[in-house]
C-alpha cells in the first residue's frame, strides 16, 4: 500500500464515479437495509441529488445479539434490485468469508467493518477476489494497524483496496468516536489508496456532520460517507445518527456550496 512502492494514487472506477482520481465523492445511504421501500425513496434522494453510490448493511455486526441483525441475503438482493433500477453503485458490509464471494453477484463494493478491520482470515479471503473493498479503520487501530490490514488484501492479489477513517475510541464522549482527521494527511502521505471519511459513526453528531465532512475534504479526503433514511426515529438500526431526507438535502448542499465536492 506503500507510495514507496507506487507514486500515483489508486482509483477505483465505481460506473461514472472515480473513487481516488481527483474529484471527491458522496457515498450515502441508509445503516441497515430494511424494506424496499425505504432502499428505493432513498435511492430516489441520491438520483435527485446526484448522489451515484448507494451504501446499505444488510448483515450488521450490532453489540447487542438481541438488536437487529440485518436482512442477511435478502439485504444484498434489495440492493442490486434497486441499484438496478436506479442505476446506482452499491456498498454493503460482509462480516463471513463464506459471504465473499456470493456478495460480488449482489453488490459491487464489499464493506470491511471496523469491527472486523482485525479479522486477517477474511482480510485473506477479500485478498482473493477482484470486487472493490472499502477497509474500515478499527475501532482501535493506529494507522500502522490499518495500512497492515490493507496489506493483507493487496498482498492477496485485490488492488482495489480504498480506506475510511470512522473515527476512533477516545476518552472524549460528546461524540460517538472521536473523527481523526489528521488520519487522512498521514494516510494520503504513506499510501496510494484513496482515504475516505464516514461522518456518521465517526461524530454520531447530525448537527456537526456538515463541517466535519468539509474538513475532511479539505484535508484531502477522497470522498465522504454519511446515514440517511426516510424516517430516521423508526429505523432499525442507528436511529439517532441518520439524517433524514431534509436534512440530508441541508447537508449535502452546505458541503457542496463548499467547493469541495465534485
Ligand atoms: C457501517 O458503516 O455500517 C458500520 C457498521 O460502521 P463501522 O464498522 O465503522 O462501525
Ligand atoms: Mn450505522
Amino acid at each position: 500500500v506503500s507510495r514507496g512502492k507506487q507514486a500515483e494514487n489508486t482509483s477505483i472506477h465505481l460506473g461514472s464515479t472515480i473513487i481516488g482520481g481527483g474529484q471527491p465523492a458522496m457515498i450515502a445511504g441508509p445503516c441497515s437495509v430494511e424494506s424496499y421501500e425505504q432502499l428505493r425513496s432513498v435511492a430516489s434522494l441520491l438520483k435527485k441529488t446526484s448522489v451515484n453510490v448507494l451504501r446499505g448493511g444488510a448483515f450488521k455486526p450490532r453489540t447487542s445479539p438481541y438488536d437487529f441483525q440485518g436482512l442477511g441475503l435478502d439485504g444484498l438482493k434489495l440492493l442490486k434490485e434497486v441499484a438496478d433500477e436506479f442505476d446506482l453503485i452499491t456498498i454493503s458490509e460482509i462480516v463471513d468469508p463464506r459471504h465473499l464471494e456470493l456478495a460480488g453477484d449482489y453488490i459491487d463494493v464489499i464493506q470491511i467493518g471496523a469491527r472486523n478491520m482485525h479479522n486477517f482470515e477474511l482480510l485473506k479471503e477479500a485478498g482473493r477476489l477482484s470486487t472493490p473493498i472499502l477497509l474500515k479503520r478499527g475501532l482501535s487501530a493506529t494507522l500502522d494497524e490499518f495500512l497492515h490490514a490493507a496489506e493483507y488484501i493487496l498482498y492477496g492479489g485485490n488492488k482495489n483496496v480504498m480506506l475510511i477513517e470512522r473515527g476512533i475510541r477516545t476518552y472524549e464522549r460528546a461524540t460517538r468516536n472521536t473523527l481523526d482527521i489528521s488520519a487522512v494527511p498521514l494516510l494520503k502521505l504513506e499510501t496510494h489508496l484513496s482515504v475516505l471519511v464516514d461522518v456518521t459513526h465517526s461524530t454520531g453528531r447530525k448537527e456537526i456532520m456538515a463541517p466535519c465532512a468539509k474538513a475532511a475534504l479539505a484535508a484531502g479526503a477522497d470522498g465522504v460517507m454519511v446515514e440517511v433514511h426516510p424516517n430516521p426515529a423508526a429505523a432499525l438500526s442507528d436511529s439517532a445518527q441518520q439524517l433524514d431526507f431534509e436534512q440530508f438535502e441541508a447537508f449535502y448542499n452546505e458541503v457542496k456550496r463548499s467547493g469541495l465536492l465534485s
